[in-house]
């Protein structure tokens, strides 16, 4: 017998670990994970390469309209690469300045529609993971799993500042915090498909967990749907 298709929905704040933890269990149960974040992540990209206000709602429309700003995502080894208009960019899609455009290009109702179906698509027919802000609300309201992952702001920016640094970004731990807290502002009181947990959304608060705590208790709640794997 098949076994049933999975579909699971992560949603949460900024840094609260959604796309290490989705990715590592997707790995563990062998499903294909989305990181709907990229997607709006390469609009804001666009926006900044081609000296687009990413305020600008009646450019970005246009953008949209006219499809200048093709978004794809492909997979290889497991692993998701996002696409602009043909062309990788899932290297130059980290980083404060495409995150910040990304929040902004993402309160407006067009780029929503336009990466939401692209979303649906996705997720037709086969077993996925995506994690975002709007996934058990807007994108897949009949996903099996929605889990939506939190953690204290100066948790969240104390883990966003570590990666940061990591990364070689020269940022400072307060700067973090403050844009952190702007993000979730932002993300939280735009009109269009605001970050909020769907009321059959199981809330998980990483604050004093441990990555492998998370995923465990992750783990738990997909096996409490679907069974173990
Ligand atoms: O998750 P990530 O930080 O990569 O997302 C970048 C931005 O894209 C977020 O701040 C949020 O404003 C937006 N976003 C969204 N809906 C999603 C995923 C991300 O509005 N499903």
């Amino acid at each position: 017998m098949n076994k049933p298709l999975m579909t699971i929905a992560v949603d949460g704040p900024v840094s609260a670990g959604k796309s290490t933890l989705s990715d590592a269990l997707a790995r563990r149960l062998n499903i294909l994970h989305l990181d709907s974040g990229a997607m709006y992540r390469a609009v804001g990209l666009y926006a900044l390469r081609n000296g687009i206000s990413p305020d600008d709602e009646a450019a970005l429309n246009q953008v949209i309209d006219k499809g200048q700003a093709q978004v794809t995502v492909d997979y290889r080894d497991g692993q998701q690469i996002t696409l602009l208009n043909g062309r990788d960019v899932t290297g130059e899609l980290r980083g404060e300045a495409v995150g910040a455009a990304a929040s902004a290009v993402s309160r407006f109702p067009a780029v929503r529609q336009y990466l939401v179906s692209l979303q649906q698509q996705l997720a037709r027919e086969r077993s996925i993971l995506m994690d975002g802000r709007d996934i058990g609300t807007v994108v897949l309201p009949e996903a099996g799993v929605k889990i939506f992952l939190t953690a204290s702001p100066e948790d969240r920016a104390l883990r966003r500042y570590t990666q940061l640094i990591a990364d070689g970004f020269n940022v400072d731990y307060p700067t973090v915090l403050k844009d952190l807290q702007a993000r979730d502002e932002q993300d939280s009181k735009r009109a269009a498909d605001p970050l909020r947990a769907a009321e059959d959304a199981v809330v998980l608060d990483t604050s004093s967990f441990s990555f492998e705590q998370s995923l465990q208790a992750m783990l738990d709640i997909v096996e409490q749907v679907y069974g173990s794997h």
